[in-house]
């Protein structure tokens, strides 16, 4: 990406994931600014209006799930979390406290550039005026206001529920979902017994919607945090 010069603020205490961030970014043209503590990571947010924030969740002073809560007071700046394996509910915990998406330690660049690319585009679309009336992704093809919706040319159909857990999914189209924020959602309520349906639904929609319902291409399976529909040309 050679664009305007895009700002991004690593929150991170590590210096070899610093090291590896910043080989990286500056790579692609990014400006970069570090904070190697979460007090210095808000205040950083604060003066410098990043584009983009990579955050690890074990810092030095204060936890990363609080400077997520502090930067969302002023900002929807785009916020993904790095974060070590086997910490769902670290992840689950960030996403819902106003992250929009994560990383696994070790990622690779090609994820970081995936995930931020994705970060940029919903911080850049906010406010303007593309066409949100329809949706695409691969094969399928959605028309938000006339709720119909095509699967390489067929018109598939959606039932009320499917549809409105589909444009929930498409409102947050590369990001990942947590359970609970679809829940809250689709059915204006996050109680853990509704958590079953949610799984009966996004088996249907991967029925009606998917090549092969049994390995994902569209409707992706976070293990323990949600789903993320994935974004294809
Ligand atoms: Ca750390």
């Amino acid at each position: 990406m050679s664009s305007p010069e895009l700002t991004v603020l690593v929150i991170e205490d590590e210096a070899p994931i610093r090291a590896f961030l910043r080989a990286f970014l500056q790579s692609q043209n990014y400006k970069l600014i570090e904070a190697t503590t979460g007090g210095e990571g808000i205040g950083l947010a604060a003066s410098h209006n990043p584009d983009v924030i990579l955050l690890d969740l074990g810092l030095p002073d204060i936890d990363g799930l609080e400077v997520i809560k502090r930067v969302r007071e002023w900002t929807n700046t785009p916020i993904i979390i790095i974060s070590a394996r086997g910490k769902e509910q670290d992840k689950i915990n960030g996403l819902d406290a106003g992250a929009d998406d994560y990383l696994i330690k070790p990622f690779s660049v090609g994820e970081l550039a995936a995930r931020m690319r994705v970060a940029l585009r919903h911080a850049l679309n906010v406010g303007s005026k593309t066409d949100e009336s329809a949706f695409q992704t691969g094969e399928i093809r959605v028309d938000l206001a006339g709720r119909q919706v095509w699967v390489a040319e067929q018109e598939v159909h959606l039932t009320p529920i499917e549809f409105k857990l589909m444009l929930v999914m498409i409102k947050h189209a590369g990001k990942v979902v947590t359970h609970r924020q679809l829940l809250k959602e689709v059915w204006g309520q996050a109680g853990s017994d509704q958590s079953h349906y949610l799984r009966i639904y996004i088996h249907q929609l991967r029925h009606k919607l998917e090549p092969d319902p049994a390995r994902p291409t569209y409707l992706r399976t976070e293990p323990g945090v949600g789903y993320r529909l994935v974004c294809l040309e």
